[in-house]
């Protein structure tokens, strides 16, 4: 059977909802077309890294792919926060998931390397869903050989994730920028954490931190400043730089994201991350991943939703407003 889709501006889009209701049917994400549906040039594909031995505390973000996944058939194909339609304006395709080692992290971290290598020969950008966050480091490798420069990072975590080593593994989600930093891929002058909070080993984690070339807004941050001073002092230090966003989603207060591994209380509402990430626009973005999503500890889909709203307005800000 032809699977009716909505093609509008010569994009193959969503699944036609007003055809086929939003729960039938095989789910990639948004209900898009797999990528080897489309034949012409794809501008953003989305790739699930379903990798989790990284992780430090509760596992299971290795199933976040195919959550967020089910989670986003609601999506639909006009976003008014922005003013835009992501589907139509930008070529957007579900390219799978990079199926990686689960028992070895060394050799996950080379094939998600290789994976996203091959996939950004086919599209202009990469939204990665994870997994764990030692996939942001072979995420953070495959740009910088494309781009070959300092990559700007805007990191959203409770954590800072500039730790060192964890019972001596030195490739763990709690370790990704500082590798990244050491293998000197990150613009040290204007990367930044977004949404710190909870307790540390040590007032060390800060100052090592600092010197790996972040400039740190904490979770309480949103209170003095408002999201609008938040905005306003991104733009400031980003400026112009071309920019990686990096996500994780227990930069959401647990209540608004359960189903995660190491959540800490006092984060941001999913409506204030949304706003945040709204004013974004105008950044040049080089790519994204949302990570950390573990649903057996979520209820209801509510980490899948925020998830997946958080990744659409991803989307939204690549296209231009009318
Ligand atoms: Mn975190
Ligand atoms: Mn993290």
């Amino acid at each position: 059977m032809q699977i009716p889709r909505i093609n509008s501006l010569g994009k193959i889009g969503q699944v036609d909802a007003t055809q086929v209701p939003r729960f039938a049917g095989f789910g990639t994400f948004a209900r898009l077309p797999q990528a080897s549906e489309v034949t012409g040039d794809v501008d953003v594909a989305i790739v699930g890294v379903p990798f989790d031995a990284g992780v430090s505390f509760r596992p299971g973000a290795r199933f976040g792919p195919a959550h967020i996944r089910e989670s986003s058939r609601l999506l639909r194909p006009f976003n008014p926060g922005q003013n835009v339609s992501p589907f139509a304006q930008l070529q957007v395709v579900d390219a799978g998931d990079i199926a990686v080692n689960p028992f070895s992290i060394e050799e996950a971290v080379a094939g998600i390397y290789s994976g996203a290598r091959e996939l950004l020969e086919r599209a202009g950008k990469l939204l990665t869903i994870g997994g764990d966050h030692t996939i942001a480091l072979p995420l953070l490798r495959s740009l910088h050989d494309k781009i070959k420069e300092p990559i700007t990072v805007l990191h959203f975590d409770a954590h800072l994730d500039t730790w060192d080593t964890y019972f001596g593994a030195n490739l763990t989600h709690g370790t990704p920028f500082r590798r990244a930093s050491e293998e000197g891929i990150i613009d040290k002058e204007s990367s930044m954490h977004l949404g710190i909070r909870g307790p540390l080993y040590s007032t060390s984690d800060l100052s090592e931190d600092s010197v790996l070339g972040f400039q740190i807004v904490t979770s309480d941050h949103l209170d003095s400043e408002g999201s609008s001073g938040i905005i306003q002092r991104i733009h400031s230090r980003v400026g112009n730089k071309p920019v990686y966003i990096s996500l994780d989603i227990d930069v959401l207060d647990p209540a608004f994201a359960p189903g995660t591994g190491t959540p800490e209380a006092g984060g941001w509402s999913s409506r204030e991350l949304l706003r945040i990430l709204r004013g974004l626009r105008g950044l040049d973005i080089l790519g994204f991943d949302v990570v950390e999503v573990a649903p057996a500890y979520d209820n209801a889909q509510i980490t899948g939703v925020a998830a997946s709203h958080v990744i659409y307005d991803m989307l939204s800000l690549l296209c231009p407003q009318s």
